[in-house]
């Protein structure tokens, strides 16, 4: 909601970030306000330029500055093995693991019954496409399933299983050591590299 008082407005923008009460955006906002002018240009310049000049992978649906990812790019990458991730920070931990060598597909969202977030909110047909259109070179074998294993989690990879297999490929689901209900994103690097090599098929 835009105000005419310039303050009132930024902590009102800061506010409407995860994990930002107004307590804490009072605080930044005066903090802002408080420091050198750069800071601010160069606060609103990165705010304006990550949402024109990034958006989605064309085969993987990643964060890229291209028309492709980085690493869907990259031919060292086994593009027989896809894996599945909620969302880019997801696919930044998997990296970090270095476990992976692998190309991804990640689907910014869960199903979530409970919530009505079904197959069709989330970028699973862009996965599907991706897999009956792939060259020859590039036939996917396996695809690893590694969203968390909340109910959301859970309830997905489900959905992904019985679509995927009549395919005819393999569907395998990361291993344990992610605490139930926990977030991929949180878990050590070595929790989650275990869990990769510790996959199983569903
Ligand atoms: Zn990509």
């Amino acid at each position: 909601m835009q105000t005419d008082d310039p303050i009132t407005n930024l902590i009102n923008a800061f506010s409407r970030l995860p994990g930002i009460g107004e307590r804490t955006a009072s605080r930044l906002a005066f903090f802002v306000l408080n420091q050198p002018e750069d800071l601010a240009t160069e606060l609103a310049e990165a705010l304006v330029r990550v949402k024109s000049e990034v958006g989605l992978c064309a085969k993987c649906c990643n964060l890229t500055q291209g028309e492709l990812c980085r690493i869907c790019v990259d031919p060292k990458r086994d593009a027989a093995s896809i894996c599945v991730v909620e969302g880019p920070t997801d696919l930044r931990a998997i990296e970090r693991t270095g476990e992976f060598r692998g190309r991804y597909h990640v689907l910014h969202g869960l199903i979530s019954p409970l919530e009505g977030i079904g197959p069709d909110d989330i970028h699973v047909k862009e996965l599907l496409t991706r897999l009956q259109t792939t060259d020859e070179d590039e036939e996917v074998s396996e695809i690893i399933i590694a969203t968390s294993p909340s109910v959301d989690g859970e309830a997905t990879a489900l959905y992904l299983s019985r679509l995927l297999k009549p395919i005819g490929v393999k569907v395998t689901r990361i291993a344990s050591g992610i605490p139930i209900g926990g977030e991929l994103e949180y878990a050590d690097r070595v929790t989650l590299s275990r869990a990769l090599t510790q996959r199983r098929e569903i």
